[in-house]
């Protein structure tokens, strides 16, 4: 693995970190940038890897550079690393939502090798799902790279189109939280059934990690492993009609299109 640099020290650049580490990188070859030293040093000591709070310097010891700052930052990090050497022979990485592939590089001032990642927060525990598009300057060299780096933290698709990405956001980007929604919505209502906090927690908690592993374990679709629990006339299948009698699938589908008009936007 090349040399790697984070600009921003905060959630999505410590769960890399970790996921490269854990991965066997150097931690010798990993450096943090942050202006405020809290969040670099923590990350410096408990991983062993370099720190510094001048972005330029992280930029010239590495040949990967992770933009792993907030959206509204992008432009401003990216023209202060225009005055780093041979920016245009570097990968950057951006994980920012909304920032285009041009508009950074119009920021960097060069047409710089760029991989736009969509990461999801379950990459902070190694269960994220990121979607990657690369620019046309980005070298298979450096595709391998990149693909390695996100692997770290999840499981990662490829996009043919930039545009892909207000997919992956409906898709994945955002669906933590659906599913929290979800979640919530259950264990609401387990609580009005009787079972105290904890109880419903645990209920509700322990049902959604078996689904997940039992849709991760089975080849089988979705769909089937649904209809192997729904026993016609039983108590599963009762609800499943009633899921669909109030318009589930139409409400995911409605939810995820706000979430790509919502990118899209913001773009
Ligand atoms: P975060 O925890 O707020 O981290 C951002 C870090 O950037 C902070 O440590 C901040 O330092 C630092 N920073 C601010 N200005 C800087 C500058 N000029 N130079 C260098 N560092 C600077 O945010 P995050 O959750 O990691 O998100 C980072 C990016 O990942 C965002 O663009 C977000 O869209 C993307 N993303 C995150 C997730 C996720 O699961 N967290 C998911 C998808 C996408 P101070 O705190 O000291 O100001």
């Amino acid at each position: 693995m090349k040399k790697i640099a984070f600009i921003g020290a905060g959630n999505m650049a410590r769960a890399i970190v970790i996921g490269l580490v854990n991965s066997g990188v150097t931690p010798s070859d990993i450096i943090v940038a942050n202006p405020s030293p809290e969040k670099r040093l923590a990350l410096a000591n408990e991983f062993g890897i370099m720190h510094t709070d001048d972005n330029i310097k992280a930029t010239e010891f590495a040949d990967i550079i992770v933009l792993s700052v907030k959206p509204h930052f992008i432009s401003d990090v990216c023209q202060q690393l225009t005055k780093a050497c041979d920016i245009s022979q570097k990968l950057f990485i951006s994980v920012a939502a909304g920032r285009t592939v041009a508009q950074i590089q119009q920021a960097l001032a060069c047409n710089a090798a760029v991989v736009r990642v969509m990461p999801n927060t379950p990459s902070q525990l190694g269960f994220g799902m990121s979607g990657l598009f690369a620019s046309p300057e980005v070298n298979d060299e450096q595709k391998a790279a990149s693909g390695k780096l996100m692997s770290a933290v999840g499981k990662i698709i490829w996009l043919e189109t930039e545009s892909k990405i207000n997919d992956v956001i409906a898709v994945a980007g955002s669906a933590p939280a659906y599913f929290f929604l979800f979640m919530e919505a259950m264990e609401t209502h387990a609580k009005s059934l009787g079972f105290t906090d904890e109880e419903s927690r645990m209920l509700v908690q322990q049902t959604a990690l078996g689904s997940a592993q039992m849709v991760a374990h089975n080849s089988e679709s979705i769909s089937t492993l649904r209809g192997n629990v729904t026993s016609k006339g039983g108590t599963t299948h009762a609800a499943i009609e009633q899921f669909k009698a109030d318009g589930i699938e139409l409400m995911v589908k409605n939810a995820m299109n706000a979430a790509i008009a919502r990118a899209e936007e913001m773009a």
